[in-house]
């Protein structure tokens, strides 16, 4: 008997998952400055972190950049959701750019509190991973008084007097359980730090977190669809794995290993942030296949923010008379 022949496998599909407002706002204004603007429509970045959206994208007439410098003087220029640093907006202005900003508003938050925090003096610990642009965006508000910091390590080595004016703030897409342990030692070890009052984790982080938790708890295996480049999807493998039930991120299907099944009863399948459903689709019938063909929903948060695209992208209004 093969495992194409085993019948009777589950499969436990989270909810929430795939697209928070933040992404899906960031692609409709996209598909709007499409509509608007004669292509190319350049886009600094992977509009959000996603390969599909990303090449989907290409194919209709929009190029992705790395840098503002590469957009021709004048042209359209679409922010990605993670948001840029003052100098690249400033970069953006001199050339002339037709700047249309996709910044997450909740990430755009972060940038307005690390402002706040830098003009009252203090030195700012931004609680994230180096090297990730939403890290770079909002690092580049304050980059003189602010210290990237990734986990309790890097706590531990901060050479900062006890009672150092400080101020924390959180990258979106980080994990709950470590942030709130990294925010306890920050807690110890200064005496005059400010914060948000929890973290910034976006309500789809935490809200994608919890329901992984969920299903982890009824499964022998978990499966994330997301980019490798797509920081909540990672953080999603790792509360799985943190759970004691070992998470596998799937891009797509072809990535999707049947050894990682072997011997498992129930799978369970969720995606990140800014992961097309289709994909999850195509993992649901993949499992399908190859046995787990029962299906149960397991839900542990219900969803109904969106939020509105930027004014200036607007259709014109019709003059009244
Ligand atoms: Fe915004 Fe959170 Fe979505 Fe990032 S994951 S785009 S911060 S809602």
């Amino acid at each position: 008997e093969t495992g194409r022949a085993r019948r009777g496998g589950r499969v436990v599909l989270a909810e929430p998952r795939s697209f928070c407002a933040g992404v899906v706002r960031a692609i409709e204004i996209v598909e709007e400055a499409l509509r608007q603007y004669e292509p190319p429509i350049y886009v600094r970045k992977e509009i959000v972190h996603n390969h599909y959206v990303v090449r989907d994208f290409e194919r209709r007439g929009v190029v992705f950049v790395d840098s503002e410098a590469e957009v021709p003087q004048g042209a359209v220029c679409v922010f990605s959701a993670h948001g840029v640093s003052p100098a690249v907006r400033e970069h953006a202005a001199d050339r002339q750019l037709r700047v249309i900003d996709a910044t997450c508003p909740l990430v755009a938050k972060v940038h307005q509190q690390t402002r706040r925090y830098a003009r009252d003096g203090r030195t700012i610990l931004l609680i994230g991973h180096e090297g990730h642009e939403e890290v770079e965006g909002t690092y580049g508000e304050a980059p003189d008084r602010t210290i990237v910091v990734a986990d309790l390590a890097d706590v531990e080595r901060l050479d900062l007097p006890r009672n150092e004016p400080l101020a924390y703030l959180t990258q979106t897409t980080l994990s709950l359980d470590e942030t709130t342990d990294v925010i306890a030692a920050l807690e110890e070890r200064f005496d005059d730090l400010r914060g948000p009052g929890g973290d910034d984790i976006c309500y789809a982080s935490q809200n994608r977190q919890n329901a992984v938790k969920e299903i982890a708890a009824r499964t022998d295996v978990v499966l994330i669809v997301g980019s490798r480049n797509s920081s909540n999807s990672v953080r999603m493998v790792e509360v799985s794995a943190r759970a004691g039930t070992p998470a596998h991120l799937v891009p797509d299907v072809t990535e999707l290993d049947e050894s990682w099944l072997a011997g498992a009863r129930a799978v369970g399948l969720s995606a990140g942030a800014s992961a097309p459903e289709f994909l999850v689709d195509e993992v649901v019938e993949r499992l399908a296949e190859l046995g787990f063909d029962e299906l149960e929903l397991i839900r542990t948060a219900t969803e109904d923010i969106t939020f509105a695209l930027p004014s200036g992208l607007a259709p014109p209004r019709r003059a009244t008379a």
